[in-house]
């Protein structure tokens, strides 16, 4: 795998970041050019990073608002985490998995536990998940294939998961081919830090510590012809203005090579785990994680964002306006955490603490009750509409004029199938609400009769 050396060259991160200089003019022209829906340089991100005035991090806010609703609409895509397997032999600082932590109890699911994970998961109307994995050589690309496979054969009563993503280590080419095969969604996964001096400092142990195997990884994924990959950072291991620029050089890169940049990002924040002590250097608070989201939405306009449970409910009912696109909700991170549905966190099972550990159906009522539309649609993927496909189809509005009225039907599967009654007056509201205002008759009167169609159990319809 050739990636020329200087991909990620921090000390060009680092001067471009010095080098910026925001004035009002230049802000609101980066704005506007955002606005047009074109990618940002990294020199002008720098410029909104470096924008401190609260008057100027304002105009970044409303920017960043606006643009997520002439993009995106209303709609936000709702998906669940499955932990398969907790073993790990790498040493990373920040992670309660790492293999020196002798107080987490390790356990991979089997193939039986996890079909019990999968309807637990379906029985609340889950339609979407990530598979999430430490790192072990149990874990290689034929046991995730063989889990994923397991996950798409698994169908609750009412239900099925259509669409499981991936988070794990990096694999070789043969392996995403094993993987592409068996027909998983996105590869995530994450950087973590794109700063490598960092890097080596928190990742003590393990092949992870290996900088240049991880940050390809994406890249043989879309060799290997996987072209719908996510990548992300752990905000808190190191400044986070050169995290979100590290963030854009690894987009612009894989556009570059690949014609097609990443489908999603994904930005948590550093959270307690067992046996992690927390250095508050870089901490990133809640007014700097606001203006991450922001200045991303602006910067990579077409990508979807995921701001996940690891956030607690209030600042994610906050922050979703400024450019989200994605959250989990009804998270369970303990290995069989949806079979046992117990609402006590333990530190010893779990990864991390997550903070906003709410049900699906409560996520969704708040959700309705700000005005959203809750999506389950996996069609894009199901029709082949991946990477560049995606790209082409969603510049010209796509999301809004075939997204939109997607995930009218699959939030109504959802009202018929599992809504608590409040959620189910809400949203039906809601729905009759956004048919009316659907200007094309035609349109509207084929969603109509999609509509009708679920009402008399008709399901997956797009
Ligand atoms: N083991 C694989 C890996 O490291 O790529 C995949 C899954 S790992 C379980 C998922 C992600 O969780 C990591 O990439 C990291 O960003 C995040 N993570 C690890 N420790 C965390 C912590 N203490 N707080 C928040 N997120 C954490
Ligand atoms: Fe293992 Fe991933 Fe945790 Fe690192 S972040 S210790 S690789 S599970």
């Amino acid at each position: 795998m050739k990636v020329s050396k200087d991909f990620i060259d921090d000390k060009k991160l680092e001067n471009i970041l010095v080098q910026a200089k925001p004035t009002e003019e230049e802000i609101e022209r980066i704005i506007n050019k955002s606005l047009n829906k074109e990618r940002l340089s990294l020199e002008e991100t720098a410029t909104l990073l470096q924008a401190e005035k609260p008057e100027w991090i304002e105009k970044i806010f409303k920017g960043a608002e606006e643009l997520k609703n002439r993009i995106y609409g209303d709609r936000i895509v709702l998906f669940a985490p499955l932990y398969v397997g907790n073993k790990c032999i790498n040493n990373c600082e920040y992670c309660g998995f790492k293999a020196s932590n002798t107080e987490i109890d390790r356990c991979t699911l089997t193939i039986k536990e996890l079909q019990a994970e999968v309807k637990a998961m379906e029985k609340k109307g889950q339609k979407r998940s990530i598979l999430v994995y430490g790192e072990s050589p149990d874990y290689d690309a034929d046991f995730i294939a063989k889990t994923v496979k397991a996950v798409y054969d698994t169908r609750e009563d009412k239900g099925e998961i259509r669409r499981v993503n991936i988070n794990a280590a990096p694999l070789d080419i043969d392996g995403y081919k094993k993987l592409k095969e068996v027909g998983i969604g996105t590869y995530q996964i994450f950087q973590e830090t794109y700063h490598h001096e960092t890097y080596q400092r928190v990742h003590h142990s393990g092949p992870k510590r290996d900088f240049e195997w991880r940050i390809t990884g994406l890249d043989r994924a879309m060799e290997a012809g996987l072209d719908d990959v996510g990548i992300g950072v752990l905000f808190g291991l190191y400044d986070w203005k050169y995290e979100v620029l590290g963030l854009l050089e690894h987009t612009i890169h894989l556009e570059k090579k690949y014609n097609v940049g990443p489908h999603t990002i994904s930005f948590p924040r550093l959270k307690e785990a067992s046996n992690v002590s927390i250095d508050d250097k870089y901490l990133v608070d809640d007014e700097e994680f606001k203006r991450i989201i922001a200045i991303l939405r602006l910067a990579v306009p077409y990508t979807g964002l995921i701001l996940t449970a690891r956030e607690d409910a209030k600042l994610r009912r906050e922050v979703i306006n400024l450019g989200v696109s994605q959250i989990d909700a009804g998270t369970k991170i303990e290995i069989n955490g949806y079979s046992e549905d117990d609402d006590e966190q333990d530190i010893n099972r779990e990864q991390f603490m997550i903070g906003d550990s709410r049900s699906l159906d409560d996520v969704i009522y708040e959700l309705l009750s700000d005005g959203y539309i809750p999506s389950f649609c996996t069609a894009c993927y199901r029709l082949g509409r991946t990477g560049e496909h995606f790209m082409e189809f969603a510049i010209p509005g796509f999301i809004k004029r075939y997204c939109g009225p997607n995930a009218l039907l699959t939030f109504k599967e959802y009202l018929e199938d599992y809504a608590s009654e409040k959620t189910k007056e809400l949203g039906e509201k809601l729905i009759e609400e956004k048919l009316a205002e659907i200007e094309d008759e035609k349109t509207k009167e084929k969603i109509e009769a999609k509509l009708e169609e679920i009402e008399n159990e008709k399901r997956d319809l797009y």
